[in-house]
């Protein structure tokens, strides 16, 4: 399989829990400035994906690249620096912290004075603190809360709550995002605005995977579309293909 250049590949990735495969050789490439859907009944393994992509999970088989660097054993952390950025299915957001402090914090990696400069709140702290907090208020106004800078993260409704992690997300000026379930509990103008920061973070570069069962927005919205089963990969391809296969059909659509 050819790599696109500065893709986030994963090939033949295994994932057991005691006796259950989660994944089973899974290979998938994520190219920049795509947006692909990953689907599959609930068990067939995405979240697992997600996890193993982040680093949460050790890998058992397999490996993962990001270009040319070799991110099968690395931390959390330094997948992050490299790149790799994500939200999950229920937000992990600091609950008692306003929206733009919770956005400030994702971009920790931008920070360079230090916790002794920032508790004495040096000039270079004071310096990078402005920073981080303009492109915070540009994060949010972009994700739709520039009306909620100030308020608790806590206070926000399910689908604000959404958004704010994906522009926490955005903070760290990721290469690639992965989204566990974005469009879970919302409205149907929240799915529209959804689309439009997607399509947003497809202009800028950004590899987007959307894990989602949402399987109309899916296929609205992704240039391609990965879909699962029992840990295994059924097809990966256009929106049309992966909608006609007969595997798919039957496995997602119920037909
Ligand atoms: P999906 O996200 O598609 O619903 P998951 O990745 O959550 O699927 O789960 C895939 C399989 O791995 C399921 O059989 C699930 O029970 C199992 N699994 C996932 N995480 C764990 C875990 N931490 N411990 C044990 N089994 C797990």
């Amino acid at each position: 399989m050819q790599t696109a250049t500065g893709a986030l590949s994963v090939r033949g990735l295994c994932k057991h829990f005691g006796g259950v495969a989660a994944l089973s050789g899974v290979s998938i490439e994520l190219r920049p400035g795509e947006v692909q859907g990953l689907i599959g009944p609930n068990g067939s393994g995405k979240t697992t994906l997600l996890n193993m992509l982040s680093g949460y999970y050790p890998i058992d088989e397999g490996s993962i690249h990001l270009g040319n660097e070799d991110l099968t054993r690395a931390t959390v952390q330094r997948r992050a620096c490299a790149g790799i950025a994500r939200t999950f299915q229920t937000p992990r957001l600091l609950p008692t912290l306003s929206a733009l402090e919770n956005v400030m914090l994702g971009g920790w990696r931008d920070a360079r004075a230090g916790m002794i400069g920032a508790m004495l709140s040096s000039p270079r702290a004071r310096a990078e603190d402005k920073l981080l907090s303009e492109r915070a208020l540009e994060l949010l106004c972009g994700v739709g809360l520039a009306h909620a800078l100030d308020e608790r993260a806590d206070v926000l409704r399910h689908g604000e709550q959404r958004f704010l992690e994906i522009a926490r997300a955005l903070a760290a000026r990721p290469r690639f995002v992965l989204l566990d379930e974005p469009a879970g509990g919302l409205s149907g103008n929240e799915i529209a605005s959804l689309g439009a920061v997607l399509a947003a973070l497809k202009n800028c570069g950004i590899g987007v995977l959307l894990v989602e069962h949402h399987t109309d927005f899916v296929f609205r919205i992704c240039d391609r579309v990965t879909a699962i089963d029992f840990g295994r990969v059924i097809v990966c391809d256009t929106p049309d293909k992966v909608r006609a296969h007969e595997d798919v059909v039957r496995v997602y659509l119920g037909a």
